[in-house]
């Protein structure tokens, strides 16, 4: 895709979430969602009135759903549009955005801690991509404040969406979980590749830390969200992992045990969790492409939240930090 094109997709998507966040407090957006299952809502942005380039991104975030929900059996199209999830700012190598959705602070509590939830950053891994839209649901319908989150179900939206059979890394052919930027990445990343790997090219960490949009956007969402906890899931290792300070990590996760099985270099857990200092949750599902239970998920779920209404604290409050607005428009 042209430079010029991509440029545009992401001045829109800029444009019609900053447009979102300046007419209407975010605890609206709260309200619409729970209530979007109306099928009008989509016609709704057509009804007011929304800029062409605000429709352009309301658009391209519709079309990214039914990519997504005509790819995964697991994630239909409607539940997908339900969500009423943003094109805020991540583009793709390819110029697909990076859907996400914010349960802000609601006017009622102040959030105990940020929480920053992802899935999909390797493309091949279907069922984290979907048991993450399935926790979106639940967070649609009972978010209470309780914490302030940014999930983000598909950070590898052209790993999954544009290759057959789908590829666990990015257009560029770039494992996103190794381009993240940690200490001596230059001589790490490339002698690990190269010695440890032997070249398998589904882990080529790429040419450079953040070399890529994707792992550009999640590494600002970082600075500009300052999270608490960053969760992320994968498959199929059939394990949980921590990485990062000092706290007590889960012992389990559902039907998930944890095991700490170390950090690579370039991955978000040496980066995030061993260099940032955040705790990060890697939850790594039985299957790539079986989903689990409904049981197991709603379990790893009840866990998830348990261990952090009692681990999670954030110990500067600071519910007006721009999470989504500012990775855009730097
Ligand atoms: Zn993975």
């Amino acid at each position: 895709m042209q430079p010029a094109v991509l440029y545009t997709i992401r001045r829109a998507a800029v444009l019609f979430f900053v447009t979102l966040m300046l007419s209407q407090p975010l605890q609206a957006l709260e309200q619409e969602s729970v209530t979007a299952s109306s099928p009008s809502a989509p016609e709704s942005v057509q009804s007011t009135t929304a800029t062409k380039e605000e429709f352009t991104a309301k658009l391209t975030a519709e079309q990214t759903c039914r990519r997504i929900g005509n790819k995964l059996g697991s994630v239909s199209v409607r539940e997908c549009l339900d969500l009423d999830l943003q094109a805020a700012g991540g583009v793709s190598t390819l110029g697909t955005p990076i859907l996400v959705k914010e349960f802000p602070p609601l006017p009622s509590r102040e959030p105990q801690a940020r929480v920053l939830l992802i899935g999909g950053i390797h493309g091949d891994e279907y069922s984290s991509v979907s048991v993450v839209f399935k926790w979106l649901k639940t967070l649609n319908a009972h978010h209470s404040g309780l914490f302030h989150w940014i999930v983000s179900p598909l950070v590898n939206p052209d790993g999954l969406l544009d290759f057959r059979p789908s590829q666990r890394m990015n257009a560029r052919g770039v494992d996103l979980n190794r381009n993240f930027p940690t200490t001596d990445w230059q001589q790490e990343s490339t002698d690990y590749w190269i010695r440890r790997t032997g070249r398998d090219k589904r882990r080529y960490p790429g040419p450079g830390p953040l070399s890529e949009p994707e792992s550009q956007w999640v590494a600002k969402v970082i600075e500009q969200f300052k999270p608490n906890v960053i969760i992320s899931v994968h498959a199929p290792y059939n394990v949980l992992d921590f990485d990062g300070p000092p706290v007590a990590p889960p012992r389990k996760l559902g039907h998930l045990y944890l095991d700490l099985m170390g950090t690579y270099p370039g991955s978000l857990g040496r980066y995030a969790g061993i260099i940032e200092g955040i705790p990060v949750i890697t939850i790594e599902l039985t299957y790539a492409g079986i989903m689990p239970t409904d049981h197991q998920i709603r379990k790893i779920w009840v866990d998830m939240v348990r261990w952090l209404s009692r681990n999670a604290h954030d110990r500067k409050p600071d519910t007006q930090i721009p999470a989504l607005r500012s990775p855009a428009s730097r």
